[in-house]
């Protein structure tokens, strides 16, 4: 915008101009709750209920790096909400998510700042009882809010101070007038169709720890009247930086029924305890969080627990190195002559700092972090390279990924959760394993490995003390059958490159001596 801009001709005196704020900030609002009944229908809305059955995908878990969205699971959604009464409101999501072809019912309920879930949260589980940490709290929170904007209205008549008045857009030949809510993370706004006078979306922006922030934006469809004069739409859909991540389509959908209080009670066995910051990350990162739920791989909770773990079968021990364990997503870290090298820059930048923290702290380790190698792109391995980029550190990638780790690293301005690499000019420094593999100078070696999990997978070793490093390809120390394609190439990359392991170390898992890998695999 041009300066001439700034200063409308004739402009009114502050107060003025003020008050004639609050005038369209209250006239967006009463727009935007007419088109879900009116204020009173809106004001009485106490409780409410449906079915949704749905699709849902997760970003960066496909083969190729940057190619977006993949699915995550089909979910059978029976959802009961009860708004009044009680702050924040209370939730509870009965699901049927079924991922990997098995069917998990899990059940999640939110009250006050606590909630458990109980049923089959992740894949290959026994169904358990377990609080819900804050940060999957505050994520089922905020989804909630945006696939029911009647709860943040709701909010917004209660404190019209979080209402200004976006104006009017047109986008595809629709006008809308824009309604936008004042929120802790980002703006969200909130769009109504001026001809059908209904709320058609919402637009807001979240993190991803690999796009960093992104816009969100949720679409609202086939909207009807229902008891009580409050309008519920029949088909809901999300998108993440562009991607569809969640489509909904309701039935049974109930206004004002009688939810009975003990469908919110807690287990006496379960005892949450609320933690702010990770509430807040939650909030945050809803979409990045339960898309993994979804998929049931679950990575809840900060992901900050340090397990170090020694390679050892008792007699020989591996020196120099430690498998980083507790978590969902492990790292080895790796001391060299000149310094510190991690394998997998795993789940986001917050598991990152506590590695970090961890080799500053550990008598084991010395000198700076000179590489991070991840062994292939997907969100939950790779999404905390950039703490060690900030700290200098070299970032080894499969070749077929090297453009998309760019850009990874030259985003800087993330402004919803900035991370170490934020606001740095520090040059991020990325090096591509070609297909004849890599021989870093202080004798880590990465070879590509042919998979249909990800085109630039890759496979480090540390040779002088004979440690493979394996992820999603082979999970130690369950022994691999020899039908299993990916062990088999596992196998046979050891052979072509004339390897001698004496262990494999896994992304997931813990370790297994290499002898018993190749035995189980019936080779000689
Ligand atoms: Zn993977
Ligand atoms: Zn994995």
């Amino acid at each position: 915008m041009g300066l001439t801009g700034l200063v409308p001709a004739g402009a009114t005196s502050g107060a003025a101009a003020t008050a004639e704020g609050s005038q369209r900030a209250a006239g967006s609002l009463r727009m935007a709750v007419d088109a879900v009944g009116g204020a009173s229908a809106l004001r009485g809305l106490k409780t409410f209920q449906y079915r949704a059955g749905a699709e849902r995908s997760i970003l960066d878990e496909g083969a190729v790096p940057g190619s977006g969205a993949s699915p995550a699971a089909t979910v059978e959604a029976r959802v009961r909400y009860r708004l009044k009464g009680s702050r924040p409101p209370r939730v509870r999501i009965d699901n049927v998510r079924t991922s990997l072809g098995v069917d998990r019912p899990v059940r999640e309920v939110l009250s006050g700042r606590r909630g458990y879930i109980s049923g089959v949260d992740a894949n290959f589980s026994q169904p358990a009882t377990k609080a819900m940490t804050s940060d999957r709290w505050a994520a089922i929170h905020r989804e909630q809010e945006l696939l029911n904007p009647h709860v943040l209205l709701s909010r917004a008549l209660d404190r019209p101070s979080l209402a200004s008045n976006g104006g009017q857009r047109t986008i595809d030949g629709r006008r809308y007038r824009v309604l936008v809510l004042r929120d802790a993370v980002a703006p969200i706004e909130l769009f109504v169709d001026v001809r059908k006078e209904r709320i058609a979306m919402l637009r807001t922006t979240q993190h991803d720890y690999l796009r960093r922030d992104v816009p969100v934006e949720v679409t609202y469809r086939g909207w009807r009247r229902e008891d009580d004069g409050v309008r519920f739409p029949r088909r809901v859909a999300l998108t993440s930086d562009g991607f569809e991540m969640v489509r909904e389509r309701r039935t049974e959908v109930d206004v004002n029924p009688r939810i009975k209080s003990r469908v919110f009670r807690f287990p006496s066995a379960v005892d949450p305890v609320y933690d702010a910051d990770l509430a807040d990350i939650g909030t945050r990162t809803s979409e990045w969080l339960l898309s993994f739920v979804a998929l049931g791989f679950i990575k809840d909770g900060g992901q900050r627990a340090i397990n170090p773990i020694t390679i050892t079968d008792g007699t020989t021990t591996a020196a120099g190195v430690k498998l980083l364990g507790g978590v969902a997503n492990n790292s080895l870290v790796v001391q060299r002559p000149g310094g510190v090298v991690v394998f997998e820059g795993a789940l986001h930048d917050h598991r990152a700092e506590a590695v970090i923290q961890y080799i500053e702290d550990s008598p084991d380790f010395t000198g700076p972090i000179t590489h991070v190698v991840t062994t292939h792109h997907h969100a939950d391995h790779a999404s905390g390279m950039r703490p060690y980029v900030a700290l200098g550190a070299t970032a080894v990638v499969g070749e077929q990924a090297v453009p998309f780790f760019q850009q990874v690293f030259a985003d800087r301005g993330s402004t919803v959760l900035p991370d170490r690499l934020d606001g740095t000019t520090v040059a991020a420094n990325v090096q591509g394993v070609p297909a004849a593999g890599l021989s870093l100078p202080n004798g880590i070696q990465v070879f590509p490995l042919q998979t249909e999990h990800s085109v630039d997978m890759v496979v480090p070793y540390v040779a002088d003390q004979g440690i493979l490093f394996t992820s999603d390809t082979y999970s130690p120390p369950g022994l691999p059958s020899p039908s299993d394609a990916n062990a088999q190439a596992i196998a046979a990359m050891v052979k072509a490159r004339g390897l001698t392991p004496k262990w494999i170390a896994g992304g997931h898992g813990t370790f297994i001596s290499y002898a018993a890998f190749k035995a189980a695999l019936g080779i000689p």
